[in-house]
């Protein structure tokens, strides 16, 4: 045990052999070395802490070598990005704040927030106002794209891709007329993804879906086949394998007997649960009840089947079976319904991402750096110095000049590293010609002036910022808390334990990252992804930071606090022992084969997504509190994926087209 006087031997051993105290290449320069050699040799390297000292007179987006898609370490909410907002939260900025400076300059459009949504609603105001209309983005995060984040690693003369958030063109519903022509516009042919995936790669070399069973959870460390269905596959590389999929899975499993037939019986039995109600009268007790209270009240299964599938919607909703419900199951065909002959159509209450749709199934396109492709795309249009080249698939190896971004000539500048603090009307907001945003950056507070103001930043920061808006909209901004995530990529030397293990995803209901997957094997635009198990490539693990049996809102706001009070140390620790775990019997040794970790920390991630058991209101219809949330107010107009209550990449866009039909024109 570790006490005050720090680790014992016997954690120091452990930590050795994990390859804590292992030198990462990429993190070991940047303490060390990089700025001794100076700033302008070093480019696409140079840490942020230092960026300031290498050149104090320019803004950190202007030094040479500015390249945060490069770092490591911890990302997504990074160090930096967040701590000036929360003060704000805490009432306990402008006390100290220093006086404002006056920048002086006016703008037509400043946006808060430079993910997809804002950079989407520059492209939409552009076109509605004229290239030559003045824009400024203004973002508190130390790159542009919001949750789309790029991260690059190096290892030998490659760069490998990884995405550190939004992962694809993929939406539960249809994509809009609106969401789509943007997509076109940007170049961007989603049915042409089938020619730049490796679909059989994995597949040809005997990989496949499998699921890790855990000593504390199951009795025994174990990966067996995995035969869970959840949905469709829009990535088109893993196959569950049928029938005999299952009958692998229930051979190797360990779980009892009786669990095992359980699971056999939820998959096959044509049981009625409800018998005597209609199909109606069943989707309403189901939309009541949580799936986990389904398997064991209704269904009656062990609940070893509860553990089993217990973390099979964090992807979708960052919470698990606990707190989804039955109905929503039932739409993401998860197993235990076949006997109630639901009527197809969706029920009352249901979430969106479990009503199914065709047509949105086939709408699936994943660049090697996720959406980060989409958000660098429309900074290219914004500002085409910035991102050089012109073919779309060629965006996926262009490489941003980030000094481009805030640059005086241009129409449109995207200002990183600064935390909007403030935005006001300047006089009545009825009648204001004008609006002053306040924001803050490298210990100073500025100013700017703007005819208009788009908020897509997250809803629950508007309250702060914008206090003149109606107490009952900032009420209904204030409910849109985030679901807190962990998307984080590990650079490994190869991925021969993946292929002796014949492991290409795993899942891993029981431990820290429930998911844990090879990259998804795309190449387009000159990037190749990597093809031989002997090759270094990205592996993805996800976690839902949640804490099951409670309510959906209060387990994100507790795991919020746990994303935000976890050390990077930590994270690491957790990635490199379930990595070992999992891989070890496939030969992999995690202070060998780690060369690099990124860790995306999002607490605050997914927009909130209305569910039956916690949203009274999505059960009986009327105005939602995002149809509150983003109503215009004088020369302010919202946009953000929250405004739709969708955690998606079409509503981001959906929702900027909306708040610039929404400004005030003169
Ligand atoms: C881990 C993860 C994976 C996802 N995967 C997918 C996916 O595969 N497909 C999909 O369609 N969607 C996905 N999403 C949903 C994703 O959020 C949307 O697709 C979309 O990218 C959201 O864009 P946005 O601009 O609305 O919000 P964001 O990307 O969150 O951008 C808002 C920006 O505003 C900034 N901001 C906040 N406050 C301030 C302030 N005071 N001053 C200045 N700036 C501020 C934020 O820092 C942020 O950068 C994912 C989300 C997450 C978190």
């Amino acid at each position: 045990m570790s006490d005050e006087f720090g680790p014992s031997e016997v954690e120091k051993k452990h930590d050795r052999a994990l390859g804590m105290g292992a030198r990462i290449t990429r993190r070991d320069f940047l303490n060390g070395v990089a700025l001794t050699v100076g700033a302008s040799i070093v480019p696409g390297i140079i840490p942020p802490e230092m960026w300031a000292a290498a050149a104090p007179d320019l803004e950190a987006q202007d030094v040479p070598g500015y390249y945060p898609p490069s770092k490591t370490g911890l990302r997504g909410s990074h160090a930096g990005s967040f701590e000036t907002m929360h003060k704000v939260r805490d009432a306990a900025f402008w006390d100290d704040a220093p006086k404002a400076v006056d920048t002086g300059e006016s703008y037509d459009l400043v946006i808060v927030g430079g993910g997809i949504s804002g950079l989407a609603a520059a492209h939409y105001f552009r076109k509605a106002a004229g290239d030559k209309a003045r824009i400024l983005i203004v973002e508190n995060h130390d790159d542009f794209g919001g949750h789309a984040k790029r991260n690059e690693f190096r290892t030998g003369d490659r760069t490998i891709l990884g995405f550190g958030g939004t992962y694809s063109i993929e939406s539960p519903w249809p994509y809009s007329a609106v969401a789509k022509s943007l997509i076109e516009e940007l170049g961007i042919d989603v049915p042409s993804y089938h020619n730049y995936v490796s679909k059989d790669l994995y597949r040809s070399l005997g990989l496949k879906p499998r699921i890790f069973f855990d000593k504390e959870t199951f009795g025994t460390d174990k990966l067996v086949t995995n035969a869970v269905h959840m949905g469709g596959d829009e990535s088109g590389i893993n196959d569950l394998g049928g029938e005999a999929g299952l009958r692998e899975f229930l051979k190797e499993a360990p779980l009892s007997e009786k669990a095992k037939q359980d699971f056999q019986r939820l998959l096959t039995e044509g049981k009625d649960y409800f018998p005597g109600l209609s199909s109606d009268e069943k989707k309403a007790r189901l939309a009541r009840m949580s799936y986990a209270k389904y398997l064991t009240d209704t269904a009656g299964v062990s609940d070893e089947i509860v553990k089993l599938l217990q973390a099979f919607p964090h992807p979708l909703f960052g919470v698990g079976i606990d707190a989804v419900p039955a109905q929503d199951a039932w739409g993401l065909e998860m197993p235990g319904f076949s006997g109630l002959r639901l009527d197809p159509a969706p029920g009352k209450g249901m979430n969106r991402d479990a009503i199914h749709s065709d047509e949105a199934e086939k709408y699936f396109f994943h660049f090697p750096d996720g959406n980060a492709s989409i958000a660098r795309l429309l900074v290219r249009k914004l500002i085409p110095a910035a991102i050089p080249g012109s073919s779309t698939a060629g965006v996926v190896v262009a490489k941003a000049d980030y000094s481009k971004l805030d640059d005086p000539s241009s129409s449109t500048r995207i200002r990183l590293n600064s935390t909007v603090v403030k935005v006001n009307h300047r006089g009545d907001p009825a009648s204001a010609k004008e609006v002053e945003v306040s924001y803050f950056t490298e210990k100073k507070l500025k100013t700017v002036r703007a005819a208009n103001c788009i908020l897509a930043c997250w809803h629950v920061v508007i309250p702060y910022i914008a206090q003149e808006l109606p107490e009952a909209q900032k009420e209904a901004l204030a409910s849109a808390q985030k679901v807190p995530l962990l998307y984080n990529n590990v650079l490994v030397r190869d991925w021969s334990a993946f292929q002796k293990l014949g492991a290409s995803t795993i899942y891993s209901p029981g431990m820290y990252h429930t998911s844990v997957s090879l990259d998804l094997p795309v190449s387009v635009g000159g990037y190749e992804c990597t093809k031989k198990p002997d090759e270094p490539i990205v592996v993805h693990m996800m976690k839902a930071a949640c804490k099951p049996g409670r309510p959906a809102r209060e387990q994100h706001k507790l795991g919020r606090i746990q994303l935000y009070s976890t050390t990077l140390e930590t994270y690491e620790r957790n990635i490199r022992e379930q990595l070992a775990r999992i891989l070890g019997p496939g030969g992999f040794d995690p202070a060998r084969d780690i060369l690099e970790i990124t860790v995306n920390r999002w607490p605050h991630g997914y927009a909130y997504e209305y569910n039956s058991l916690a949203d009274q209101f999505w059960l009986e219809g009327g105005e939602t509190p995002c149809e509150v949330a983003r109503k215009p107010f004088g020369r302010l107009a919202i946009a953000n994926s929250d405004a739709g209550a969708y955690a998606y990449t079409d509503s981001a866009i959906d929702h900027a087209y909306r708040a610039v039909q929404e400004l005030k024109r003169n």
